[in-house]
């Protein structure tokens, strides 16, 4: 596995690999590797000739007073988990790399980018569309993956791709748990051995408002104050947001119908933990849904 840190390096791989005639996948991420990580990557050996994972703690989407300084790092490791997943390059970029002295252009999605997380992390996909925009220039993938476990994040970068017409595939992977149920996230790092437990709120509370959907409630507010009052059962837990939304607006429902977006952001002590989970309510039937 070959480890680049420029975009000339990146520039030449990649040619090399068109030269082949092979096709190219991208899994771009903030590194210290997990399970969800490696299925992206094990997702894209499979459909690609070459996988290319950027590891880049990308500073434009974290906000002041965010962990963007304590984010966990560990590229040995990373090198490790990729090369056993079947990537055939990391791209590791500097921040001077990426934003040299003097950078100035910036990519916006509007409207999705202002509810949810974009609402308590402003400026975040501002951060993350224009990483993502930069990295689909340098590596020009066929297809690039991102997981669902950052459903609002699949969403923006699909109207990105869509709206600037980027040549690239978006393909999302549904979200690998722990075995009790708590999404797997490098932020996971962080949690004390009690955290750990409060954290197992955010999968119990989508559970639940899965169920109740699934038993027959319609009314999204109802399902919100369920979900909420078991989140807030968890010693240490503090809620940013309990979001029942239409999967494809993002914007908040009354009645629920259709694809249907439960979303959570709770703060387990110091730490900002969010999931989700996906309901489809057809026909007035409802069932849960992992894609
Ligand atoms: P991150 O390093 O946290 O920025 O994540 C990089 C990519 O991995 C993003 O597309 C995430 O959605 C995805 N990802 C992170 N955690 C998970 C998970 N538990 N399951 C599936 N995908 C994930």
């Amino acid at each position: 596995m070959e480890v680049l840190t420029t975009i000339a390096a990146v520039r030449e791989f990649v040619e090399g690999a068109r030269k082949r005639g092979q096709s190219i996948g991208l899994v771009p991420t903030m590194g210290y590797l997990h399970e969800g990580h490696l299925t992206l990557a094990r997702t894209a050996r499979e459909q690609n000739d070459v996988v290319i994972m950027s590891i880049f703690v990308n500073p434009t989407q974290f906000g002041p007073g965010e962990d963007l300084e304590r984010y966990p790092r560990d590229l040995e490791r990373d090198k490790r988990l990729a090369a056993a997943a079947g990537v055939d390059a990391i791209f590791a970029p500097s921040v001077e790399e990426m934003y040299p002295s003097g950078y100035a252009t910036y990519v916006q999605v509007e409207g999705l980018s202002d509810v949810l997380c974009g609402a308590s992390r402003p400026g975040h996909f501002r951060g993350v569309a224009t990483v993502v925009s930069k990295l689909f220039n340098i590596v020009q993938p066929d297809r690039a993956y991102f997981g669902l476990k950052d459903y609002q994040q699949a969403v923006i970068i699909k109207r990105l791709v869509r709206d600037l017409n980027f040549p690239v595939e978006i393909i999302t992977v549904p979200t690998v748990r722990e075995q009790d149920g708590l999404a797997m996230s490098s932020r996971n790092k962080y949690l004390s051995p009690e955290e750990r437990r409060s954290a197992l709120s955010l999968y119990r509370a989508l559970q639940l408002g899965t169920r109740l959907i699934v038993e027959g409630e319609r009314n999204a507010a109802v399902v919100r104050e369920a979900m909420t009052r078991e989140i807030l059962s968890y010693p240490d837990t503090r809620i940013d947001y309990v979001a029942v939304n239409d999967a494809a607006t993002l914007e908040p429902l009354d009645a629920i119908r259709g694809r249907v977006l439960l979303a959570v952001a709770v703060w387990v002590g110091g730490t900002r933990l969010i999931d989700n989970m996906i309901v489809e309510v057809k026909d007035d039937v409802a069932h849960h849904d992992e894609k």
